[in-house]
């Protein structure tokens, strides 16, 4: 897996995942999975990551300009001008489509700087996030692009009573790409161009806390090839840009990445509109646990929970919410645990010893600290790390741990790094019951040396993503495609191979020869 950094670059034991790795200086950056296709990026372009200094000089240098809010006016006129573009781009071959992200995979690679520093700044990411991030969005352009070459060229069918028969897919027509912050490269990426490959036009409404992320990556599409009117960006409030875009008679499609509550806004508002039905892939929230068993490693185990709970300071939506502690092995666990957070380094998210940088917005901070404090009173502490002292950097959310008393207290995603513990023992199956019992379905860990146990509580979860001894975060794109089910998610699973179906309409053409 070129993805996986060799060893001796690993920063941290304690934080480190496979996408996650600062470079060692001097040596260049481990590059995206799917970079295979090419030679490394690093020989193409000599201000190409091969140290740290540019992106040093990324972060000094990154300006967030203001971007102009969308009227609903803007709204009308950008859903016109796509639904007039959108069939030069349908007809255009796939392969074509294929070729202008693959364009845009070669510039982002070779502007990594540039863009992590938009995602520290902007996002506050950590550098080792950040570069997983870009790494990210360009391995969602170049699988979508191989997926549609793949799958979307037409289908000669069997033809038995002597007719042709020809299976074709296309574009649905303008899709409405709606995306949340925390993933403000990736998922914004991953979800316009797997649209566009397919043949639809786009109507893209990022999250109001990242839009400049948003806007130089749109920026780079249309010059690597996507025409104006086939992608329009709109900036504004989810609730009314958003819901505008949903209402709009002309939308034929809408791919939400954001929480579950607003996915069930949407899909209401889809449900309620005249006119054709309109699909909606939701990809949202999720109630994450990781089982525990008396024969898994502690050290692993430890390892796992740190940066499944904590990496990205808890705002992953695959994060660890509920760790769930056999009670043979519970107070030895937990008494590393306490150790290993008191080892974590909050701080500057452009400094590359930082493990845990700050939350997104002063909403989140403030949500954050009254669930914290609420846990306080309610809940019994295990541990957290401390606060550094007299730190400058705003918005720090100490990564924290309570144990609760049962695996039903757990009733809301605090996206933060805030974990909760349970003990357990007799019957696993009815734990994954009780798990299953949540609702949600995102990810999922276990921890045993018992492989029949992983295999049968796997297959019991009703859970998108399973990882069984190791961490549960960083789905690699084509790898590990990622999405879950219940309330975390309708499908199909971003950077799988079914991803691309769901943005095209089907047209069989049977002719009488
Ligand atoms: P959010 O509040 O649901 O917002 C997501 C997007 O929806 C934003 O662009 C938001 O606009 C927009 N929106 C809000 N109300 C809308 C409406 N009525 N109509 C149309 N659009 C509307 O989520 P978030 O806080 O940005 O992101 C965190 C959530 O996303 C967590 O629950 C996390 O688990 C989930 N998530 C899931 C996945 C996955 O793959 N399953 C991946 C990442 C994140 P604004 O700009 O106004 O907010």
């Amino acid at each position: 897996d070129p993805s996986v950094a060799p060893a001796e670059l690993l920063r941290s034991p304690l934080l480190e995942a496979h996408d996650g790795v600062g470079p060692a200086e001097g040596l260049p950056l481990p590059r995206a999975l799917y970079g295979a296709e090419r030679p490394n990026s690093a020989g193409a372009d000599p201000t190409c990551l091969d140290s740290r200094q540019p992106l040093a000089t990324a972060i000094a240098t990154t300006r967030l300009d203001p971007v102009p809010l969308a009227s609903q006016a803007d709204v009308a006129d950008a859903m016109q001008r796509l639904s007039q573009g959108w069939a030069g781009w349908n007809h255009r071959p796939v392969d074509e489509r294929a070729a202008v992200l693959r364009r845009a995979a070669d510039a982002l690679e070779v502007r990594l700087p540039e863009f992590c520093g938009l995602l520290v700044k902007e996002a506050h990411k950590t550098l080792g996030d950040a570069i997983s991030e870009v790494r990210e969005a360009v391995d969602f352009c170049r699988y979508y692009a191989q997926q549609a070459q793949a799958r979307l060229q037409p289908q000669e069918l069997p033809g038995p009573t002597g007719e042709r028969n020809t299976l074709r897919l296309h574009g649905r027509g303008v899709f409405v790409c709606i995306s949340p912050w925390n993933f403000p490269l990736a998922i914004f990426t991953g979800q316009v161009v797997a649209a566009l490959v397919a043949g639809n036009a786009v109507a893209a409404k990022p999250a109001e806390q990242t839009p400049a992320v948003a806007a130089r990556m749109v920026a780079l599409l249309h010059e690597a090839g996507v025409p104006a009117d086939a992608l329009a960006l709109l900036h504004g409030p989810g609730e009314t840009t958003g819901a505008a875009l949903v209402a709009h008679p002309a939308t034929a499609g809408v791919c939400f990445t954001g929480s579950t509550a607003v996915a069930r806004t949407i899909n209401r508002a889809l449900a309620a509109k005249d006119g054709p039905i309109v699909p909606l892939i939701a990809e949202t929230g999720g109630l994450n646990a990781m089982v525990v068993d008396s024969t898994a490693l502690p050290e692993q185990v430890v390892d796992a929970v740190v940066q499944s709970a904590f990496r990205s300071a808890g705002q992953r939506c695959s994060a660890l919410r509920l760790l769930c502690l056999h009670e043979g092995v519970a107070d030895g666990i937990l008494a590393m645990l306490r150790g290993a957070m008191l080892e974590l380094r909050l701080g500057d998210p452009a400094d590359w010893a930082t493990d845990v940088g700050p939350v997104i917005d002063d909403e989140a901070f403030q949500n954050l600290q009254t669930q914290i404090a609420r846990l306080r009173r309610e809940a019994a502490l295990i541990g957290e790390t401390p606060l550094p002292a007299g730190t400058a950097v705003p918005r720090l959310i100490a990564p924290v741990a309570f144990e609760l008393s049962s695996v039903a207290e757990l009733q809301q995603e605090l996206f933060g790094p805030v974990l909760h513990v349970v003990r357990w023992s007799g019957d696993p199956a009815a734990l994954v019951a009780q798990i299953n019992a949540l609702g949600y379905g995102l990810t999922f860990g276990l921890q045993t040396r018992i492989d029949s146990r992983a295999e049968r509580l796997a297959a019991q979860a009703r859970i998108g993503n399973v990882y069984v001894n190791r961490n549960m975060i960083g789905a690699v794109v084509g790898v590990q495609p990622f999405g879950g089910e219940g309330l975390s998610g309708t499908g199909p699973k971003a950077g799988g191979p079914h991803y691309l179906y769901r943005f095209c309409a089907e047209q069989c053409v049977t002719i009488n020869t």
